[in-house]
């Protein structure tokens, strides 16, 4: 288990650790720019994995069905004119592949990060490995920054 901000529920809780993907790090660089990153450690808390799972499910699959789509539509668009008049559109060589950029992007809107390595919880062993977790975890994980613990707890935000 570790600490962070869950990203389901938005709560400060204890869970299983998100993977750090290009996706998480591109939002989290994007927020610095802007100066609005909270530099959270993301977890999935005990109470959302369920959600979380089904969220990570729904977009694996939005995500295939947006490629095929993207891809369908790329040779429609190119293929077609070729097939009926022999004619080959620069336009649509052009622009086809960035619709099809474009639609595969659309199912990010439902993007769920993966859980790190080692970090899905199973119900039976998450109770027995939680203290030797506890006590082993924290150099294991990486670029987690320290944290401000006691501000966090005495002030509570
Ligand atoms: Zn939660």
């Amino acid at each position: 288990m570790t600490f962070g901000k869950c990203i389901v529920c938005g709560n400060d809780a204890n869970g299983a650790l998100v993977e750090d993907t290009l996706m998480i790090r591109t939002i989290r660089a994007a927020k610095q720019k802007a100066g609005i990153a909270k530099n959270n450690t993301l977890v999935v808390c005990q109470n959302c994995t369920e959600a979380h799972a089904k969220r990570r499910h729904n977009f694996e699959r939005k995500w295939a069905t947006h490629l095929v789509m993207g891809v369908g539509l790329v040779l429609l668009i190119v293929g077609l004119p070729l097939i009926l008049g022999g004619v080959f559109s620069l336009t649509g060589f052009i622009f086809a592949p960035l619709i099809a950029i474009f639609i595969a992007l659309l199912a990010l809107f439902d993007y769920a990060p993966p859980l790190a390595a080692g970090a899905a919880p199973s119900a039976s062993t998450a109770a027995k490995m939680e203290s030797a977790t506890a006590a082993s975890h924290a150099p294991a994980s990486r670029s987690a920054p320290p944290k401000p613990r006691h501000s966090a707890k005495s002030k509570k935000r």
